[in-house]
C-alpha cells in the first residue's frame, strides 16, 4: 500500500511502526518541502535529547596494514599502490597528548586488521591511554576479533568500539567483500561486543556497488534490532585502486535522508557527520549536523600518515577535518547553529 512520505515521517517521529513500502516511499522522495520537513523533525528530536551540543572524537588512524580484502576499501590488501606504516604506542599517546589539550575527551583507535598489533599490543595501548587520561573514552576500531580478545580489551578499560555492519543483506554482503568474509560472523562480533558491555557503534555505506532502497531498509531494521549506541553512516566513495574504481560514489541527498531516519528511529544514539559526508560536498558536515547527527571526528593521527589511509579517493584530512583546525571547526559549526563542548559524550541509550 502507498504511503504518503509526510505521514511516514510522522511515523517515524511519534515511534508508530514503519513498514518497508513507507521507507522505501520515503527513500525514493526528492520534493524539496518534505525532504527539509524530515530534516527539520529529525533536528528537533536530536536538539530534545542533546540539546545543540556536538560532541568530538579524535580520530587516530594507527596502522593502514590490513589482512582482508574488501572490494571498495582502499587500505585492502591487494592495493600494492598503498604506502604501508604503523605507529608506535609513543606515536599514539603524544597524538592523545596533543589532543587532549585540544579539548578531546575521546580517542577513537581505528586501523586496517593488522596481525602485527596483537590482542597484547592493543590491551597496552588502551591501557597505556587510559592510565595517562583517565578522563576520557576509548573507542576501538579494529575489524573482527574472538569473543575473549573483546573482553581483554574492555578488561583494559576500553569503553566503546565501531564495527559497521556494512550492509544486513547477505547477498549484498557477498557482491562486497572476498568469500573468506562473512556478513554471519560481523554480527556474532557486534552481538558479543554488546554483551560485554561496550557502547557500539554500527552501520553502513551508503551508495555502496549493487546497494538497492530494499537493502537500504534492511540496513534500518537491522539497527532496530541490534539497538547500537552509536551509528556511523557516509557514502560509499569511489577509490581509484580498487576493484570498485569505475563504480559510482553515492549522494549526498541519500545520506541525509538516511541520518534523518535514523535519527527519528533512534533518538539517543550518537550519530556522526563522517568524514566521507564532508568529503563528497563542501557542506556535507553541517547538512548531516542539521539532518540530525551530533558527533564529528576530526583526524588526531600525525601529520605524515594522514595522506597514506586514504580509505577513498580525496578524503579530507586537512582543513575543518583536522583536529589541529578545531577553532576554525568550532566556528563553522557555531555558524550551523550548533556547538562544540568539551565532554567525554557517552551515548544517551539505555544500557
Ligand atoms: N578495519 C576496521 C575499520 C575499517 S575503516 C573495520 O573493519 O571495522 C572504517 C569504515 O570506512 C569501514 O567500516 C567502511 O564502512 C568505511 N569505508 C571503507 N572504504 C570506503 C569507501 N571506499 N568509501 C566510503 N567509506 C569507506
Amino acid at each position: 500500500m502507498y504511503q504518503d512520505p509526510t505521514t511516514t515521517i510522522e511515523h517515524l517521529y511519534s515511534g508508530t511502526p514503519v513498514y518497508r513500502n513507507e521507507l522505501i516511499g520515503l527513500l525514493k522522495c526528492n520534493d524539496p518541502y518534505i525532504l527539509d520537513l524530515l530534516y527539520k523533525k529529525a533536528d528537533l528530536v536530536r536538539q530534545e535529547i542533546y540539546g545543540t551540543d556536538v560532541y568530538i572524537r579524535g580520530l587516530i588512524e594507527f596502522t593502514n596494514y590490513c589482512k582482508n580484502n574488501c572490494y571498495y576499501c582502499g587500505i585492502r590488501r591487494d592495493n600494492k599502490a598503498v604506502v604501508r606504516y604503523r605507529l608506535t604506542t609513543d606515536h599514539i599517546m603524544s597524538c592523545c597528548e596533543e589532543g587532549y589539550n585540544l579539548g578531546f575527551r575521546t580517542f577513537v583507535l581505528q586501523g586496517g586488521e593488522d596481525g602485527y598489533f596483537t590482542s597484547d599490543k592493543i590491551c597496552h595501548i588502551v591501557r597505556s591511554i587510559k592510565s595517562a587520561y583517565p578522563d576520557c573514552a576509548v573507542t576501538l576500531s579494529v575489524g573482527e576479533w574472538s569473543r575473549s580478545d573483546y573482553q581483554a580489551f574492555f578488561d583494559a578499560g576500553a569503553d566503546r568500539y565501531l564495527l559497521r555492519h556494512e550492509t544486513a543483506c547477505e547477498e549484498h554482503y557477498r557482491k562486497l567483500h572476498p568469500s573468506e568474509m562473512s556478513l554471519e560472523k560481523r554480527k556474532e562480533c557486534l552481538f558479543n561486543l554488546k554483551d560485554i558491555g561496550y557502547q557500539i557503534g554500527s552501520g553502513f555505506m551508503v551508495g555502496s556497488p549493487f546497494q538497492t532502497l530494499d537493502n537500504l531498509v534492511d540496513d534500518i531494521f537491522f539497527l532496530a534490532k541490534l539497538k547500537p549506541h552509536m551509528i556511523g553512516i557516509g557514502p560509499f566513495i569511489t577509490h581509484k585502486d580498487t576493484p570498485f574504481s569505475g563504480e559510482k560514489s553515492g549522494t549526498l541527498d541519500m545520506t541525509l535522508k538516511l541520518i534523518s531516519i535514523l535519527r527519528l528511529s533512534h533518538p539517543k544514539a550518537l550519530i556522526p557527520a563522517t568524514t566521507a559526508l564532508g568529503t563528497i560536498h563542501p557542506n556535507g558536515r553541517e547538512l548531516g549536523l542539521k539532518a540530525g547527527a551530533n558527533v564529528v571526528m576530526p583526524n588526531l593521527s600525525p601529520v605524515d600518515v594522514r595522506e597514506k589511509y586514504t580509505l577513498y579517493d580525496n578524503k579530507l584530512s586537512t582543513g575543518d577535518e583536522a583536529a589541529q583546525s578545531l577553532e576554525s571547526l568550532k566556528t563553522s559549526i557555531a555558524n550551523a547553529g550548533y556547538e562544540i563542548v568539551v565532554d567525554v559524550g557517552h551515548s544517551k541509550v539505555d544500557k
